[in-house]
């Protein structure tokens, strides 16, 4: 039988074990606290063992602050510049793990299996003393009754309660459900004085297409392209250059998943703003306009072909209503800027994203300004430190957001340790 009067406590309690909570929980254990970390998740590290194709592309050689979006990026670079790309590269290295940086700029396990870097981070919190338990979902997290702020915190599931002084909130946000992050570490936040940004969103995430788009018809097409997000009144608002993935309803690929958030968001604000697309991402519609005129190329397809695969040399040219075969010299005026525009500046009438089903991660979150940015503390909760996505941060493709999760939570792990030892001492 268990003894009611048994109150269990810890010096602190992590509240989700992803990538940020496993960095935090065992950052904190070195500085030598008790720490137990929860996680509702049947399996730890489902993200990490999906992440990168099953390689999980840990970080990026080159981290600015250029490479996030949401809250300012002055303090996004503050916080970067205390955990660096070397720092990471320097944890994984001391558990036997090298990186290879690829071509891209990414860097990813030489062994190319996640499960590489799963097994180092749940080694280190093993060795570190991390009382790591799964399945625990915490249903609620709330100030120890009658503590004053600067006290402690209960931490309770269906599993029973646990009392610290300090938790590290690192639930992520909304992106991969079924992966245990459901937005529940929102409301934990807002419980306990937080704000929480009005829009909350997938980020990374696959475009839906209207059902007739002619791209829709290209599936399993990849090509280099860069996609435009402009205002109705066509100003640019956001560009990428990279590789596109045409799939049987829209757009994936490196640079439909970075421009989502982007898009998304824009239409908040103007319901008109819009995505262009340009194959030949070397041109404009102007100079490839008079590269048609000047060009000696038999017609439009061996033209386009030059430039493009030949299943969208076609589509071009049927969006253009061009007879593909027709002479160059026979166009009108008129056909070739229609060419122009279908290969330079495609219309591409985005009628949604794919959700956080398929979203890698989550736009918006808690706010950097409500956080100390040295130590990942709450400014309105003492006490309370928050760490990776769960963050009003959100990275493009490219491994920045694990590399914002081991920054935070280093941070956020670190200072919880050293806060218990300076009380101490
Ligand atoms: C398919 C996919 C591929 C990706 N690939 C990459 C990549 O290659 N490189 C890259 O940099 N980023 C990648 N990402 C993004 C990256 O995985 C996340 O940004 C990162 O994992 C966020 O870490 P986190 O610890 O903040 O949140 P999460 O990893 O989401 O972890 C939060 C944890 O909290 C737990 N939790 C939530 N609520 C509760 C609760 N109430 N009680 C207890 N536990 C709870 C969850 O079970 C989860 O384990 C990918 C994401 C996806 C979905």
């Amino acid at each position: 039988m268990t003894d009611p009067s048994h109150r269990e406590e810890a010096d602190l309690v992590v509240v989700g074990a992803g990538a940020a909570g496993l960095f935090a929980a065992i950052h904190a254990a070195r500085a030598g606290v008790r720490v137990v970390a929860l996680d509702g998740a049947r399996v730890i590290g489902a993200k990490i063992l999906v992440a990168g194709g099953g390689r999980c592309n840990v970080t990026h050689h080159a981290v600015d602050e250029k490479a996030y979006a949401g809250s300012s990026p002055g303090a996004i670079r503050t916080v970067l510049r205390k955990f660096t790309v070397e720092d990471t590269v320097r944890f994984f290295e001391a558990y036997g793990v090298e990186l290879k940086r690829e071509e891209t700029g990414k860097l990813f396990p030489t062994t190319d299996d996640a499960h590489t870097i799963l097994n180092a981070l749940l080694k280190a919190a093993r060795d570190a003393g991390v009382d790591l338990r799964f399945p625990r979902r915490v249903t609620r997290l709330e100030r120890a009754p009658g503590d004053a702020q600067g006290g402690g915190f209960v931490v309770r599931g269906d599993w029973g309660a646990i009392h610290a002084p300090r938790v590290v909130l690192s639930t992520g946000g909304k992106a991969l459900p079924k992966s245990g992050s459901d937005g529940a570490g929102y409301d934990f936040a807002r419980a306990l004085g937080h704000t929480v940004t009005d829009r909350v969103f997938p980020a990374l995430v696959p475009l839906i297409l209207p059902g007739t788009h002619p791209l829709r018809a290209l599936s399993g097409l990849t090509l280099p392209a860069t996609l435009t997000l402009r205002s109705a009144t066509g100003k640019t608002l956001k560009e990428f250059t990279n590789s596109l993935l045409c799939t049987h309803f829209g757009l994936s690929g490196p640079c439909a998943l970075d421009i989502s958030r982007y898009w998304r968001d824009a239409l908040c604000d103007d319901a008109h703003a819009g995505l262009f697309a340009n194959f030949i991402t070397e041109e404009r519609e102007d100079t490839l306009d008079a590269k048609l005129l000047a060009s000696k190329a038999a017609n439009a397809v061996s033209f386009l072909r030059e430039h493009v695969p030949e299943r969208l040399a076609r589509t071009l040219c049927e969006v253009a209503a061009v007879d593909p075969a027709a002479s160059l010299r026979q166009l009108t005026r008129d056909q070739r800027k229609a060419l122009a525009r279908a290969a330079c500046a495609l219309p591409l009438h985005v009628e949604g994203d794919r959700g956080f089903t398929y979203a890698e991660v989550t736009m918006g979150g808690v706010p950097l300004s409500e956080v100390k940015l040295d130590t990942m503390e709450s400014r309105v909760c003492p006490g309370l430190h928050l760490a990776g996505e769960i963050l009003d941060v959100d990275g493009r493709i490219g491994g920045f957001n694990f590399q914002w999760a081991w920054a935070t939570g280093f941070l956020a792990g670190s200072a919880a340790g050293e806060s218990r030892l300076h009380r101490e001492g």
